[in-house]
């Protein structure tokens, strides 16, 4: 049972059937809620702001399908363009004129991209750049950062944030030793353990990825001067400086984190908002570098389904609706309201908490804080959090379930949906 004052009985038939048919009943795994011991919820609609379950039961949703929904939910305009395209077909596996037309959106929003390559997801675009980045340095070493989530693949899953967070796995077992020996971690917001880590590893280290502003370890913002640093040190090192920017793209500003903080990747990852709720991703940089990219040159990369008509024609409508004058000032403003009353409400109800929020994304981490990387982040008090959860869920609000994950606003949050959010908060958190 989820709670007494939530009539769930659909959702825990219907999970009870998922896990005879999928492993813990899900397709990824912190649906499940495992973090917050709970039966999760299966949802049935969204529209806007707002998530319905398979009971009916209504919530103000934080979570927007984990970042594509910063329209809000099944925006009229976003549907009606995938109805057109529909009656054309859904894949052609060849050339379509619409990847034209996001390609140059992206570009033009992204001054560091010169050219880009559509995937299907942020994992995929994150192991097609980790390729790119071996390929042209002719080294195999990467740096990641702790609590830094880049996709599941192999070579990403040591110290990885996000679900393998959440499960309190350090990594997986299929992955070889092998392929993480060349995988080398540091703590975010710690340009000294970056410079040992390339004194250590002479030539050999291809590059640093990195989520420019965290939401996988929960929501970790760059300290001053630590974004800026890694570009000094990549280039003194002949290494590239890749932005993960499937998250904070298109979020924390229209061209992205790089934007925000004024920072040049040589490469960067997109995926999430692009795809305007549609399975997509997308890596891009350099000219020089994506030259490199099959058939252009010899790094190979494909996909049956990358560049289809259904994801590049949600991908450019949500891209239009966030070039509307206002756009990240009304993101920032309501979404600086819920973390402002959130941190105000803790302080009151006298709960140890911190966190922040940049644009539409934000989070709360129940320690005092302050939170600068991964080990932070974990002195939260992980069973309030818990707790908080459930309460919030109780009254109609859902908010991601882990403490390791970041919050997200859409352009179809009302003030007035914060207020109720808050006044939920209060409730809940009197009586944590
Ligand atoms: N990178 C970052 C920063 C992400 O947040 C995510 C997903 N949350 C990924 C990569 C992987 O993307 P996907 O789930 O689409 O494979």
């Amino acid at each position: 049972m989820i709670s007494t004052s939530l009539n769930t009985t659909k959702s825990e038939e219907i999970f009870a059937s998922a896990q005879q048919l999928m492993p813990g009943g899900v397709s990824s795994p912190v649906r499940a809620f495992k973090s917050v011991g709970g039966q999760p919820i299966v949802f049935d609609r969204v529209k806007g702001a707002y998530i319905w379950d398979v009971d009916g039961n209504q919530y103000i949703d934080y979570v927007g399908s984990w970042g594509p929904a910063i329209c809000g939910h099944t925006h009229p305009d976003v549907i009606k363009a995938l109805h057109e395209t529909l009656e054309k077909g859904t894949s052609f596996g060849a050339p379509c004129a619409l990847e034209n037309v996001l390609a140059e959106m992206v570009i033009d929003a992204v001054p560091s991209i010169e050219m880009v390559r559509f995937v299907n997801s942020g994992t995929e675009a994150c192991m097609a750049v980790l390729r790119l980045m071996r390929a042209f340095t002719g080294r195999d070493k990467v740096i990641k950062f702790e609590g830094c989530y880049h996709g599941h693949a192999d070579m990403f899953l040591v110290k990885a944030g996000s679900g393998v967070a959440t499960l309190g796995l350090p990594d997986s077992p299929g992955v070889p030793k092998s392929t993480t020996s060349n995988t080398l971690t540091a703590p975010y917001n710690d340009l000294e353990a970056v410079k040992a880590l390339f004194a250590e590893n002479p030539d050999q280290i291809s590059g640093v990825i990195l989520e420019p502003v965290v939401g996988n370890a929960g929501f970790i913002p760059p300290d001053a001067g630590f974004l800026e640093g890694l570009r000094v040190i990549t280039q003194e090192n002949g290494a590239l400086l890749v932005c993960d920017e499937v998250m904070t793209g298109f979020r924390i500003a229209y061209g992205g984190a790089q934007e925000k903080f004024g920072i040049t990747p040589d490469l960067t990852t997109l995926g999430k908002i692009i795809g305007g709720g549609l399975p997509v991703g997308a890596y891009g940089g350099r000219r020089d570098i994506m030259s490199m990219v099959a058939p252009a040159g010899p790094m190979y990369q494909a996909g049956t389904l990358s560049g289809n008509p259904l994801a590049m024609t949600a991908g450019i409508k949500t891209l239009e609706l966030l070039q509307k004058p206002g756009t990240y000032e009304y993101l920032d403003q309501i979404t600086k309201k819920l973390a402002d009353g959130l941190l105000q409400i803790a302080k009151e109800t006298g709960h140890d908490a911190c966190g922040g929020q940049i644009s539409g994304m934000f989070g709360l981490f129940f320690t005092a804080g302050p939170v600068h990387n991964y080990e932070d982040a974990k002195k939260s008090d992980l069973q309030k959090f818990s707790r908080f959860h459930r309460g919030m869920l109780e009254r109609g609000i859902y908010l991601a379930p882990s403490q390791f994950e970041a919050g997200f606003t859409s352009l179809a949050h009302t003030e007035e949906d914060i207020d109720k959010t808050l006044a939920a908060a209060r409730e809940v958190m009197s009586s944590l």
